[in-house]
């Protein structure tokens, strides 16, 4: 046997696989075969000799016992590794496969699996809880083990837990019901094994954070460290979930609007800036505020408040209801216009056609922006642009980067949350160079359908997006095959800002 398999260890379970296939056979989708390896350590090490290596996957499926009071009846548990009888064999792509089984509308659990030898009795669930897994079987060690360098996946339905133990008047139907959630598993296991081959991966560089994001995340902490907890910040500090829920744990509180924070309370005003009327809000209320303003972001809101004092109708080329646009034409609402494109530009009406100036939100795309300031200077020849360039140094060099590899990619990945400007516009710029380009936050967001005739997959990431989580892409994309990664660099970054006045002391 070559091709990708899935390892049943009993009757009933390879039965429940098969079932589960059966409408993908039907429809003539690409299978897997199935295959029973028999109960208990001894014949699934003696199964994993037979099953000859190639570079195909191979997927563990079975019923489990629950180690931990999380898991009910039912449940997935996907192993993130699976110990006992020999080393410990990690299984990197867990998180792709756990985030496919909850789009199929499963409950999963990710996690190490003990294999053991014997059915384990009413005290031993917590001895075993205390290494750290979450499941409990009596074969998946052996056969992931006998994959060797095969990528290798478990996953296991609970058919008892602590509390409701394996010989109980429940049996029948708590057995059923883990039957029925891994036949449900199956054609989740099927596309696994379509995506499991080996690939080439183009990383482009610059990605992730920027110098303005960097500077934000570190204002918090060290507002944290400074004030104690709970520091309040108005708005996302920086347009991404991981982020916000790693400050979150050390003690801030994100908030919509000030009239959620208390008196006397610290406040940090996010990357994207915030309108004087905010400022002034704060100041009633006698705040103590940090602003953690990008000084890029910054230096458009002083370009609004300089045009517009000289007398100028500012057209803010940028998108309607972000943040940032909010804050720069809060500067000066009177004199400040928001234009998304060219009909926008159209609808203006200056008391001036010689005094228009343009400036732009600092995450646009240079090519979509670069239409609408032609429109404005076709419409208004006299029309005054900002000093330097709005659209920031780490917007440029992220769209320039991902152009780079988009062009030899199958796929490309954009690290990012949905509400992030700048992300986005990376998913934009590879889609506009011809390629397939889809925003994840994390792994789990991959969907298998994406790779499976990916042979090469470009990754980027959005400059509020942490590199550890591309670095946890990188790790799951090669646990469904060899990978053969290539940096793909456009231009370096040694920017730096400085920390605001209210906590430079602490900062030394
Ligand atoms: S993307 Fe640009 S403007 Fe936004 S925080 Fe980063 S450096 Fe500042």
């Amino acid at each position: 046997m070559t091709g990708p398999v899935i390892c049943a260890p009993l009757r009933v379970e390879a039965r429940a696989l098969r079932r589960g296939l059966r409408d993908l056979r039907e429809h003539g989708h690409a299978t897997v075969d199935v295959v029973r390896t028999g109960y208990g350590p001894a014949r699934a090490a003696a199964a994993a000799g037979r099953l000859e290596q190639s570079g195909s996957g191979l997927a563990v499926g079975g019923v489990a016992g629950a180690l931990s009071g999380d898991l009910n009846v039912g449940d997935l548990v996907v192993a993130s590794e699976v110990r006992g009888g020999g080393p410990v064999v990690s299984c990197p792509s867990a998180p792709l496969l756990a985030g496919e089984l909850r789009r199929a509308g499963l409950r999963v659990h990710v996690g190490p699996i003990a294999t053991v030898g014997h059915l384990i009795g009413r005290g031993e669930h917590a001895g075993l809880a205390e290494s750290g897994a979450i499941a409990v079987d009596m074969e998946s060690a052996p056969l992931v083990r006998g994959a060797a360098d095969r990528p290798s996946v478990v996953v296991r339905a609970i058919c008892d837990t602590p509390t409701h133990p394996l010989v109980s008047p429940r049996i029948v139907t708590d057995g059923l019901a883990a039957l029925r959630s891994l036949r449900l598993a199956a054609p989740v296991l099927a596309r696994w094994a379509a995506a499991a081959r080996p690939r080439r991966v183009l990383m482009a560089s610059p990605r992730s954070f920027c110098a303005g994001v960097e500077r934000a995340i570190e204002i918090v902490e060290l507002a944290l460290q400074r004030f104690g907890a709970p520091v309040y910040v108005r708005k996302q500090i920086v347009h991404n979930k991981t982020v916000v829920a790693d400050l979150e744990k050390l003690g801030a509180i994100f908030v919509d609007e000030l009239g959620e924070v208390p008196d006397g309370a610290t406040v940090v005003f996010s990357a994207h800036g915030v309108s004087p009327e905010v400022r002034s809000e704060a100041e009633r209320r006698g705040l103590d505020t940090v602003d953690a303003t990008c000084p890029l972001v910054a230096k458009v809101h002083a370009e609004a408040r300089r045009f517009a004092s000289d007398g100028y109708l500012v057209a803010l080329i940028g998108h309607a209801g972000h943040e940032e646009v909010e804050g720069t034409l809060g500067e000066a609402p009177a004199s400040t216009a928001l234009v998304e494109n060219a009909e926008d530009v159209a609808k203006l009406e200056p008391d001036d056609p010689g005094k228009v100036a343009f400036l732009m939100q600092t995450t646009l795309a240079a090519d979509e922006a670069g239409s609408v300031v032609d429109a404005i200077i076709d419409r208004f020849p006299a029309a005054r642009g900002p000093g330097s360039d709005d659209i920031c140094y780490a917007t440029t060099n992220r769209q320039n980067a991902v152009r780079a590899i988009a062009a030899d990619s199958d796929l490309v990945l954009v690290v990012g949350s949905a509400n992030s400007s700048n992300s986005l516009r990376l998913v934009e710029t590879a889609q506009r160079a011809g390629t397939r380009a889809f925003l994840i936050d994390s792994a789990e967001d991959i969907e298998f359908g994406w790779l499976a005739e990916a042979a090469t997959v470009g990754i980027t990431a959005g400059a509020s997006a942490p590199s550890a989580v591309v670095g946890q892409i990188v790790t799951a994309l090669a646990g469904l095959g060899r990978i053969d990664t290539k940096e793909v660099v456009v231009a370096t970054e040694a920017v730096q800002f400085g920390l605001p006045r209210e906590l430079r002391r602490s900062a030394g």
